[in-house]
């Protein structure tokens, strides 16, 4: 997700969607001595699709929610394909000029490296401290690496407005345990070597001494990096300090002055999601010789614009990538270009997307089955036996106030009408328009200071394949690409649906009760609505799904417990409410609807990117996601025959249930 604090604090989406390579997928089972769903359920059910699976050079994983993206990707590009920038007006004819911008590859290979040098310069020609001091507001809004970050997003103690938050720069490794295990060091060989490569092409004199500078910088930082499991805990983000005390940890770089600068105030307070880093840079400054910030920065440049150049560049950078995640081959540059467009217009094109694909019809059946879980969810709370009355009310204060949005937003953001490409027989770029928008967008964000949080504004396109809970709105979001199947068919059974985008709907649900959500109200601020003996219980509650799954087996690691919990809390509740909602149909099929929870997880990948996902993403590995999970229902027990003697059986005494 994109690099501002907000999209970090409500990344409670479902599933981190990457591509990944070339491997066959493992065989599941001799012939002599096929697996059995009561011994693992997931591999039984979805059998057939795996050993179909041969991932490509270009891939590092397929899944359920790729597969549907990779549907999504092939009708936006036939529709667009079909389209005429000059003739199609609006954003929509800005968004298909850029796309032809970036997919005209004889272009970008001719310009080679030029659109990049005035950047790489600029950085390039910085002496000193106070040199990057005196544009330092520029520097920002014109998304120069900097060894900090300034964004506006909704106040987390005060949701309704926006305010100001400070963050500290990520890592070259893409977290901080990479660097301390050997395949990090590996990494890290092949992040100087492919750096060096990208240095000497952007015609940069001792580009082994910038590399050297720059990893010495980077080392600076680790002591501060945090690993996905504490950045998971997003309520720890939440450090406001005031004006003056900010200004006081720029040292020799003018915060203050900064900061008026770029939103036209003086902002009572920030909010520093990192207080450790912060305190440190002063020294930090102080004591770096300037040449590693300035060669961090022209390193971090090279590889942040790689995918705006020509090909040779774009090739060379993604080595990098590949490494990090077992991938052997290049994807094609005119998918890039693609998916780069999409990304960039991502309202846009969720909008068409939304408008063309997805019907009134379909909007009233979620909308109706979205009404039925939380209603669902409502009653498991009022016969909840572990918390007090008062804890009770509060939770269904909260519930009653989840806004959920369905299909696509009425509007599309207004930002969007300020994206006016320069062409490129007016000396338009690619990279230039680029960085063009991205500072239109800054400068958007930044004038937000102050003001009031639009309720109905989503935060995720309508074309992408994914759900999301956001803490600070109190709202769950389906985009109109995941209403499909496996999720949500009208031509699939009730009992399917349930266990597709039922489950999923109520794993949305169940995030404004899991670790974090249990510490936002109804509104969206921080605030403390639990009684202490209530949380003190929900505590031991959440420990226990800590332990159901911290050091599950998975590909060449495990999984860890802590960075997995409230996706496995959000799991549980929507699984246990969506049936729920089954049992109460006439027509109810237990078989469909746990078939199609296992379906929806499928999922093939390198070794190197299950250990990338064991390491950071905040959700379990589909595999266990659908098999530990139905092993805390009795009723998966008496649909499948499931006894102790099976792997799937789970002791009743290790069995959690919390929402
Ligand atoms: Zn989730």
């Amino acid at each position: 997700m994109k690099k501002f604090v907000c999209s970090r604090v409500i990344a409670l989406c479902l599933l981190v969607i990457l591509l990944i390579p070339g491997i066959a997928a493992p065989a599941l089972a001799s012939p002599h001595e096929p697996l059995r769903l009561q011994d693992d359920f997931y591999a039984v059910v979805n059998a057939d699709w795996i050993s179909d699976i041969t991932l490509p050079p270009d891939r590092a994983s397929i899944s359920g929610f790729c597969e549907l993206a990779r549907e999504v990707y092939t009708r936006l590009l036939t529709d667009f394909s079909a389209m005429c920038p000059i003739e199609t007006p609006g954003a929509l004819g800005q968004f298909l000029a850029y796309w032809t911008l970036a997919t005209d590859l004889d272009m970008r290979d001719a310009q080679g490296v030029d659109p990049l040098i005035p950047v790489i310069t600029r950085i390039s020609e910085l002496t000193d401290f106070s040199q990057l001091n005196a544009e330092l507001d520029q520097w920002v809004l014109d998304s120069m690496p900097l060894p900090f970050s300034l964004s506006v997003a909704p106040d987390m103690g005060n949701a309704q407005v926006y305010a100001l938050y400070a963050d500290g720069p990520s890592l070259f490794l893409p977290d901080v345990s990479y660097y301390h295990d050997p395949f990090g060091t590996m990494l890290l060989d092949v992040f100087a070597e492919t750096g060096i490569t990208l240095l000497e092409m952007a015609q940069l004199a001792e580009p082994a001494v910038i590399m050297q500078n720059a990893l010495a910088f980077d080392r600076l930082l680790v002591p501060y990096g945090k690993t996905a499991a504490e950045a998971s805990a997003y309520a720890t983000l939440y450090n406001p300090v005031d004006m003056d005390t900010f200004a006081s940890l720029g040292g020799v770089l003018d915060f203050d002055r900064l900061i008026q600068n770029l939103v036209g105030q003086r902002p009572a307070q920030v909010i520093v999601t990192n207080p450790d880093y912060f305190a440190a840079l002063q020294t930090m400054f102080t004591e770096t010789p300037f040449d590693l910030l300035r060669d961090w920065m022209i390193v971090r440049t090279v590889f942040d614009l790689a995918g705006f150049l020509d090909q040779e560049f774009l090739h060379t950078a993604g080595q990098f990538g590949n490494a990090i995640i077992g991938q052997s081959g290049q994807r094609d540059p005119a998918d890039l270009a693609f998916l780069l467009a999409t990304e960039l217009f991502g309202g846009i094109v969720g909008d068409y997307y939304g408008r063309t694909y997805f019907g009134e019809a379909a909007r009233t059946e979620v909308a109706e089955m979205a009404a039925d879980l939380i209603a669902a969810f409502r009653k498991r709370l009022h016969t909840n036996d572990w918390l007090s009355p008062e804890t009770i009310e509060a939770a269904l204060e909260k519930l009653d106030t989840l806004t959920v949005h369905i299909g696509y937003p009425e509007e599309t953001p207004p930002i969007y009408e300020r994206f006016v490409l320069t062409k490129a027989k007016d000396g338009g770029t690619l990279l230039g328009n680029t960085l063009a928008f991205a500072r239109l967008a800054r400068e958007d964000n930044f004038a937000r200071l102050g003001t009031t949080v639009d309720p109905t504004a989503w935060n995720m396109s309508a074309h992408t394949v994914n759900a999301q809970y956001n803490p600070l709105a109190n709202t769950i979001t389906f985009p109109a690409a995941i209403l499909q199947k496996p999720f949500y068919s009208p031509n699939q059974s009730k009992s399917a649906n349930l266990g597709g985008i039922g489950a999923v709907i109520a794993h949305e649900i169940t995030h404004a009760f899991d670790l974090s959500g249990a510490q936002f109200g109804p509104d969206g601020s921080l605030s403390d609505w639990w009684t202490q003996a209530d949380y003190v219980a929900f505590s031991e509650k959440a420990q226990a799904m800590i332990e159901l799954f911290d050091g599950a087996c998975h590909a060449d690691g495990t999984v860890c417990g802590q960075l997995t919990a409230s996706e496995n809390i959000a799991d549980a509740g929507g699984l246990a409410t969506a049936l729920d909602v089954l049992q109460s149909q006439a027509d109810r099929n237990p078989e469909e609807f746990f078939r199609n929870w296992a379906r929806i997880w499928r999922s093939v990948c390198t070794p190197e990117y299950a250990q990338l996902l064991l390491t950071m993403d905040v959700h379990a590995p589909g595999k266990l996601r659908a098999n530990l999970q139905v092993g805390n229902l009795d009723a998966f027990y008496d649909a499948f025959g499931v006894t102790a003697d099976d792997d799937m059986y789970i002791e009743p005494m290790r069995r959690v249930t919390i929402w």
